[in-house]
């Protein structure tokens, strides 16, 4: 056996030992409703800053900085509604090993038991192997599983294989609000040593399998403003005689993607980088298929029908989705209004090597080109609203190798290499600011519904997770 063989087993046996403490540790994690989004409930989401400072001060932390972020700006209610403070901690300082910055969110998404809930969702119940609550999979499950495996080392009296950073945000559901700002001021401070980061906030691509992640989507989100009558009007009286806002607006963005998913827009799929034979042997093994998706979907609406297809689609190629249109009429009923101002709302899944600057000079320029075929009087514009990087990593670097053993080490199986096709921002921001590595090791199953009603974890992939994210640091540890 080797040594890390060595330290693992006792290890291994300890969370095991441990797992009805963790599960409390969960629970008492869930029952404060820390939901970011709403206001109300905005000094929950500070209760449970104070619960991580508690339970790292009773791990031992060598240091724990709470790092205020002033007030959130509009828009809000209340003007002078606090942003949730980013918890920031360290265990170990030693030169001679190395440094990973563990981030993770601990606020959740709203629920309430109107929702759907089959029970309370902030009162974690265990019901066939399943932790069910909201929060237990997104993100505070493996926000506890960090601690459970330091808690753990604690108990056993054995060493931590790295130093640990901890950057813990209670704004992720609500656009982490303050968090990049925050990684660029303190890289070189309290970021420092850190050469590595790891993020448990994704989840297996299915249910059998676990992954590592090493792509993720960016996103570049536009609308498009059509104004033309004074005020909104009637058929009857001005329907056939004027232009439509509404029908300039569905004539333009019906020619950005066909029905197939195919982008429209010249030079957008030019720019994208083309599959190599190394990529495409990734897609082998992947566990997937299409029942997979139209499960997932909720009907058998899909494009494709082949694994590779499905997934290159979702994972490595860009997409162009029609969101919604502003100030149309959108209630049930026969209302014979002509809008007089429509904003159309769509974005685009970008992919490397696709240039974002670029791609909005094709987007713009395409969409008054289209406008200007239509000859119409009314005001038009296109412009860009929101924008975020895609992400791909390199899936055989130290990290992934320490990833993939320690995967191997607990669940038997060589875990799937998978990208995803949302985007998770943050990923971007700590690869720039600390020129570090991002891994994304998850926890939770395909099938967890974070964001949805009876979010859960299954108690194995709590237990064994906390297992992987130990062995993890400890294979990490030994990389030279
Ligand atoms: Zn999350």
């Amino acid at each position: 056996m080797s040594s890390i063989d060595t330290t693992l087993s006792p290890l291994f046996a300890k969370i095991d030992e441990l797992k009805p403490q963790f599960i409390q540790r969960l629970t008492d994690a869930v029952a404060i409703p820390s939901v970011s989004s709403d206001e109300t409930l905005r000094p929950k989401v500070f209760a449970m800053a104070d619960f991580l400072k508690e339970e790292l001060a009773k791990l031992g932390a060598d240091d724990i900085t709470i790092k205020d972020l002033g007030i959130q700006p509009p828009p809000v209610s209340d003007p002078e509604l606090p942003l949730p403070p980013i918890v920031l901690s360290k265990f170990g300082s030693d030169p001679n090993k190395k440094t990973v910055l563990i981030y993770g969110h601990y606020d959740v998404q709203p629920a309430l038991l109107e929702d759907g809930w089959a029970s309370d969702p902030f009162t974690l119940v265990e019901k066939d192997g399943k932790l069910i609550g909201r929060g237990s999979t997104d993100d505070k499950g493996p926000v506890m599983g960090w601690l459970n495996s330091l808690q753990a080392h604690k108990e056993l009296g054995l060493e931590l294989p790295v130093n640990i950073v901890f950057c813990f945000e209670g704004m992720e559901e609500s656009g982490s609000i303050g968090l990049d700002t925050l990684i660029a001021q303190e890289a070189k401070k309290y970021f420092k040593e850190v050469e590595s980061v790891c993020i448990s906030d994704n989840y297996w691509l299915g249910t059998k399998k676990p992954v590592l992640t090493y792509g993720l989507r960016g996103c570049n989100y536009y609308q498009i403003s059509i104004k033309g009558p004074g005020a909104d009007l009637h058929s009857g009286i001005f329907g056939g005689v004027i232009h439509e806002p509404m029908t300039d607006l569905v004539n333009v963005m019906s020619k950005l993607v066909d029905i197939n998913g195919n982008i429209l827009i010249p030079g957008v799929n030019e720019m994208v980088a083309p599959v190599t034979e190394k990529e495409a042997s990734l897609y082998k093994d992947i566990e997937f298929d299409v029942d997979e998706l139209n499960l997932a979907a909720g009907s058998n609406t899909a494009i494709y029908q082949s694994k590779k297809d499905i997934l290159m689609h979702r994972w490595r190629f860009p997409s162009l989705s029609l969101h919604g249109i502003e100030g149309a009429f959108s209630g049930a009923g026969a209302k014979t209004v002509i809008p007089a101002k429509v904003v159309g709302k769509f974005s685009i899944r970008t992919v490397p090597d696709m240039d974002s600057k670029k791609l909005d000079e094709l987007v713009i320029n395409f969409c008054n080109e289209k406008f200007k075929e239509l000859k119409s009087p009314n005001q038009f514009t296109t412009e860009l609203i929101h924008d975020g990087a895609y992400w791909v990593s390199d899936p055989f670097n130290n990290e992934f190798t320490a990833a993939k053993l320690a995967t191997e080490k607990v669940w038997g199986v060589e875990p799937d290499l998978t990208r995803e096709g949302g985007s998770i921002p943050i990923t971007l921001t700590f690869e720039k600011e600390l020129g570090a590595n991002v891994l994304l090791l998850p926890m939770g199953k395909g099938d967890d519904g974070a964001h949805s009603i009876n979010e859960k974890l299954n108690t194995p992939n709590y237990i064994e997770g906390t297992k992987t994210l130990s062995a993890y640091l400890h294979y990490f540890g030994a990389t030279k």
